[in-house]
């Protein structure tokens, strides 16, 4: 039996931070981020490859991708 998917990445979206813009989501290339009402939120963790755009790309510092 298949061992489950191991996530190499952990990604933090600050609430408190986060603007709402959904530049992150638009930079993501493996769709691994989705809106949710008017935050960033995690779409599908397996998908990351912790590229790290979404954290360079955001410009209110909202969220980090950080290796596990
Ligand atoms: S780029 Fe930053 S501020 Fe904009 S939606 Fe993503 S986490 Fe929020
Ligand atoms: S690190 Fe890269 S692949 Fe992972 S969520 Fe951010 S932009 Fe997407």
């Amino acid at each position: 039996m298949a061992e489950p998917a191991k996530k190499l990445w952990r990604i933090e979206i600050s609430e408190k931070l986060c603007k709402g813009c959904g530049i992150c989501v638009d930079f993501c290339p493996t769709n691994a981020l989705k809106m949710s009402g008017t935050i960033a939120a995690i779409s599908d963790l397996d998908a990351c490859t912790g590229c790290q755009l979404c954290d360079l790309r955001c410009p209110d510092f909202a969220i980090q991708v950080f290796p596990r």
